[in-house]
């Protein structure tokens, strides 16, 4: 890699689209609140989020994945991690963000005596704060738990209980900046399908519908998603490579793949870089943007994700400045608020590629 091309990555405006808040609480924070909660059972298993080699699998990851969201039981927890995400975001040059939440477990599940408000109340602080002190902007999208909807074996029982529950708290916290309702966890045994009347009803009250899919599962996965769920995005949704159809299907829609490149590594569904298909997608014509998923409990950044990406197959800073930019257009922002942010990046991309 050229030997600037990382600073130039790093003052890049630019938007991330696919990260959870639960897995971008830094290290330091993470320290923080362990120590504020040591006396508490879980805590004990906090030295774990220091050795974050590898994940066996999905399964495991998803036990890493619930230690940080138990480290997050009050009003200011909630802020700190909020406000911290948006020094990150300043620090790297992201300009933008729709951050993905598992509200539901935080209310529901770990016994943390929390309700909907105090959370709403906590985001909303370190939101608020965030944008004042560092100029950023941050979107919540509210995810549901879809295996936590099928029980019993084969046909599976479908509950679509917890499901109106996240869109009930989504549909209250649309003045507080939640734009839309994911859907996440293992997609094997739980299909998009089900989740039609509640995403039709999210479409309906104005919130944008962008699940995960094509990550455990394949294209049958993305179908799902883009024609039951009518997806605005994709989260992943890189097994589309599998299926000629579905990409065609893809760029005739406009559906945008939020990648994940890091991720996809350290979860095993690809050897190396080198054989994740993000260039194929790229080359096929399908809106991508690039993103870090979880980069705390991945080592990663939003820099370091542009960074493997150029690496790995040889994108030059106009590759990466095409990226920047899909990563707004792909965004759930009004027009006008899009044009103002892709102006930003055409005032960097005059001062910093007319001396290249
Ligand atoms: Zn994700």
């Amino acid at each position: 890699m050229k030997q600037n091309l990382f600073e130039l990555i790093k003052t890049l405006p630019k938007a991330e689209l696919h990260i959870h808040l639960e897995g971008a609480i830094s290290s330091a924070v993470i320290q923080k609140l362990a120590q504020k909660y040591s006396h508490l059972e879980f805590a004990r298993e906090l030295e774990k989020l220091q050795n974050l080699a590898t994940f066996k699998d999905f399964k495991d990851f998803r036990s890493y994945y619930r230690l940080c969201m138990q480290l997050l039981r009050s009003a200011d927890d909630f802020a700190l991690v909020t406000y911290e995400y948006g020094r990150d975001m300043i620090v790297q040059n992201i300009l933008y963000s729709e951050v993905y939440i598992s509200i539901y477990q935080h209310i529901h599940l770990f016994n943390k005596s929390l309700s909907f408000s105090d959370i709403l109340d906590g985001l909303e602080r370190g939101r608020q704060k965030a944008a004042k002190d560092f100029g950023i902007e941050i979107q919540w999208i509210f995810g549901i738990p879809r295996s936590r909807h099928f029980s019993g074996n084969s046909p599976k029982v479908f509950d679509p209980t917890i499901a109106a529950t996240v869109l009930e708290y989504a549909l209250q916290g649309q003045e507080y900046g939640v734009i839309g309702i994911g859907l996440g966890g293992n997609e094997v045994n739980a299909p998009p399908h089900p989740f039609k009347d509640i995403f039709q009803k999210a479409r309906k009250m104005g919130l944008r519908s962008i699940p995960h899919a094509g990550e455990t599962s394949g294209a049958n996965s993305i179908w799902g998603a883009i024609n039951e769920l009518e997806a605005d995005r994709i989260c992943h949704g890189v097994r589309a490579i599998e299926d000629k159809k579905l990409l065609k299907e893809l760029i005739d829609r406009q559906i945008p793949l939020d990648i994940c490149p890091t991720s996809n590594l350290m979860l095993n569904l690809y050897p190396s870089i080198k054989e994740h298909p993000f260039f194929e997608l790229d080359k096929s014509g399908v809106l991508i943007t690039i993103n870090s998923d979880d980069p705390s409990l991945f080592g990663s950044s939003l820099c370091d994700e542009y960074a493997v990406i150029a690496r790995a197959f040889n994108y030059e800073i106009n590759d990466l400045l095409r990226f920047a930019k899909n990563s707004f257009n792909a965004s759930c922002l009004a027009i006008e608020a899009k044009e103002n942010y892709l102006y930003e990046v055409e005032k960097w991309e005059k001062v910093n590629l007319s001396v290249l």
